[in-house]
């Protein structure tokens, strides 16, 4: 078996790398003191393809492979871990919209969020099961077209500042069969946040508990939106 990279991986982590040296490295230790969310070199990695990287092509994204995805991380986080593993939170939550999302969801969110105008979170975690994550307790309840929350979100990255949170939900049975995930916008009614937890280093991104307290509905009081299906999330 050959392990070595292909040119073209070669060639993107040069491009990372490159970016990450000039774009990030003089920055971070600015950034990391005065706890700042460095959107706008969040966006200009965003306009190299870094925000998509394994979203398909024909909705925005670089359309490579979670091997491609690694080489690039791996030069951004030289730079800045926590900014780094941000975005990789954010191609996470992007690519779970492409995977699992209807077109509408596609057509809605995945435009701003290749751009990064939105951020997006990855919301599993919870105080009572950390790491077990098929023992998660978050609760979301069918009513009519929409869906009652009922839970907390512990460690969430980019929690109070994204716009999108991708929620881990039990819709079913306990242990790992019974979740689904969900989208929920920020605005969305009974969402709140914990406060900014102290961290010893990680201060590029916030990182806060998620709150959805008989959050009424699933999808922002101002949309006229359908509906958003829980896409089934194999394993999780
Ligand atoms: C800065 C930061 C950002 C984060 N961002 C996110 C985010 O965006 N989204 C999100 O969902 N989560 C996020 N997390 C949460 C992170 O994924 C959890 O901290 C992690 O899942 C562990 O959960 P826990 O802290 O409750 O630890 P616990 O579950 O209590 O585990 C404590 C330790 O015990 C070990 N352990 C647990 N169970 C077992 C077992 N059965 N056998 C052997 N060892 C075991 C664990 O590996 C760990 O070392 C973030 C955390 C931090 C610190």
């Amino acid at each position: 078996m050959d392990f070595d990279l292909s040119d073209e991986q070669l060639a993107f982590a040069e491009t990372a790398r490159q970016f990450a040296r000039e774009e990030w490295l003089p920055h971070a230790p600015g950034w990391d003191e005065r706890e700042e969310f460095p959107e706008d070199a969040l966006r200009q990695a965003a306009a190299l393809g870094f925000a998509g990287i394994y979203v398909r092509e024909q909705f925005g994204g670089s359309g490579l492979t979670r091997l491609d995805a690694t080489i690039i991380f791996e030069e951004l986080a030289s730079a800045c871990v926590s900014t780094a593993a941000y975005l990789s939170i954010h191609n996470m939550a992007a690519w779970m919209i492409d995977r699992f999302g209807n077109d509408a969801q596609r057509a809605r969110f995945l435009p701003k969020l290749m751009t990064m105008e939105h951020f997006a979170s990855y919301c599993l975690t919870e105080p009572g099961s950390g790491s077990d994550a098929a023992a998660l307790a978050t609760r979301a309840r069918r009513a009519g077209d929409d869906y009652v929350l009922n839970g907390s979100k512990a460690f969430i990255s980019g929690g109070g500042r994204s716009n999108l949170y991708l929620t881990m939900v039990r819709t079913g049975e306990t242990g790992p069969k019974g979740i689904s995930c969900l989208v929920v916008e920020n605005g969305t009614p009974g969402l709140s946040f914990g406060k900014k937890e102290r961290k010893l280093g990680w201060n590029t991104q916030p990182t806060a508990m998620v709150n959805f307290a008989a959050s009424p509905t699933s999808r922002p009081s101002n949309s006229s939106s359908p509906t958003w299906r829980p896409s089934s999330m194999p394993g999780a």
